[in-house]
């Protein structure tokens, strides 16, 4: 019933009647039981031919709280929303995951419990749900994985088990997620056609898949959609992290274009964005030429990858995605010349429209799902 009034489907007793096939007084208790946990409201609804205007039951926004986090090296976003997933407060911060795990898990705790006594201090938290960029065990750990699958700024974080530690400190259930899965639930989310395939170029590359039911593909070990290492570039001499040449990231990330132009990356990744944007900007042909490379090689694996997915919408984001217009276009060049028409005809080709809120924003459609899975529903129904 309250999957039923959730999704709108079913609003009022009667309906919920008709769509359940159960008997209207059992439906009533049931109801009555929803209004008195406090999950639910019930109102005055809109306009009826005749009679009294039926009553709407919805999920109450007292219910409980949620929050997300997109923690990034460089920039972390927060933000927590009530259970209808209305946005009570957002917050960009700066997370030291460089530290390693202790210190920013300690920090970011701290950032999501100062937000939710700011803006929600008289609901219960139901869910908390955290992005990082490295693949994620389906139990809430970093994976014990070489260097070349998660960021360089990670480094200290093989094996943590990120969700129990956080579930501690936050006494709260917690769901970790890598960041690329959570921009692509955060695009699906806003009216992007799924199946979607979502490519993030930024210090590496990774991609994140949802179908066309909603779900995230995050394989037996959560790396599905690591792409990293694809070998894209046959010509190319550039030693990968890994030993291997022609690797996807090392030619086509934001990171590699700066090592290219000689930009020092990470050490002061701002700076070296500002110096890439002026060249950009001033049209210098040596780094077009070279941000139109990295293009062609994404657009190249983004084409491997649209056959054997067949998405509706690709997505590009990320650093190198947010550079200038040639990036898109490149990408678009590449896809229809490597894949077949059937794959293309239909397939949306297009920058990210959320920006850098996509991975925060499939937190909180993440967070909210997981609420009212049967799991959540659980917990929901038993914690009052
Ligand atoms: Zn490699």
């Amino acid at each position: 019933m309250l999957a039923l009034v959730r999704s709108g489907e079913a609003t009022s007793r009667a309906e919920i009647a008709r769509r359940t096939s159960l008997a209207r007084s059992t439906v009533g208790q049931q109801v009555n039981h929803l209004l008195t946990s406090g999950l639910v409201t019930e109102d005055e609804g809109g306009d009826t031919v005749r009679g009294r205007p039926p009553r709407v039951l919805r999920i109450s926004p007292q219910a409980g709280v949620i929050a997300a986090a997109d923690v990034d090296g460089t920039a972390t976003h927060l933000a927590i929303s009530d259970l209808t997933g209305k946005v009570l407060a957002r917050e960009v911060t700066t997370i030291p995951v460089e530290a390693g795990p202790e210190r920013a898990l300690g920090d970011l705790t701290a950032r999501i419990r100062a937000l939710l006594d700011g803006h929600a201090s008289d609901r219960p938290l139901r869910h908390v749900v955290v992005g990082l960029p490295a693949p994620i065990t389906p139990d809430g750990c970093t994976v014990k994985a070489p260097i070349t699958l998660r960021a360089a700024t990670m480094s200290g974080w093989d094996g943590t088990p990120v969700a129990t530690h956080l579930e501690q400190a936050l006494s709260a259930p917690v769901t970790v997620d890598n960041d690329v899965n959570l921009m692509a639930l955060g695009e699906a989310a806003h009216d992007a056609p799924g199946p979607l395939l979502f490519i993030k170029a930024g210090a590496g590359i990774g991609s994140g898949v949802v179908t066309a039911e909603g779900t995230v593909l995050r394989g037996a070990d959560g790396a599905a959609g690591d792409i990293n290492h694809l070998r894209i570039a046959h010509d190319s001499d550039v030693v990968c992290a890994c030993g291997h040449t022609g690797c996807l990231g090392s030619v086509a990330s934001y990171r590699a274009v700066l090592n290219d132009l000689d930009i020092p990356f990470p050490e002061d990744p701002l700076h070296g964005s500002r110096q890439l944007a002026e060249l950009v900007a001033s049209g210098d042909p040596t780094t077009l030429r070279r941000i139109r490379r990295a293009a062609t090689h994404l657009g190249e694996a983004a084409a491997l990858l649209i056959q054997f997915q067949n998405p509706r919408t690709l997505v590009l984001g990320g650093l190198l995605a947010q550079l200038n217009d040639d990036v898109l276009s490149g990408v678009r060049a590449a896809v229809y010349d490597r894949a077949a028409p059937l794959f293309t005809r239909k397939l949306t080709i297009t920058t990210s429209t959320l920006g850098d809120q996509a991975g925060v924003l499939g937190g909180i459609t993440l967070a909210l799902d997981r609420t009212f899975d049967n799991d959540g529903l659980t917990r929901l129904l038993n914690d009052r």
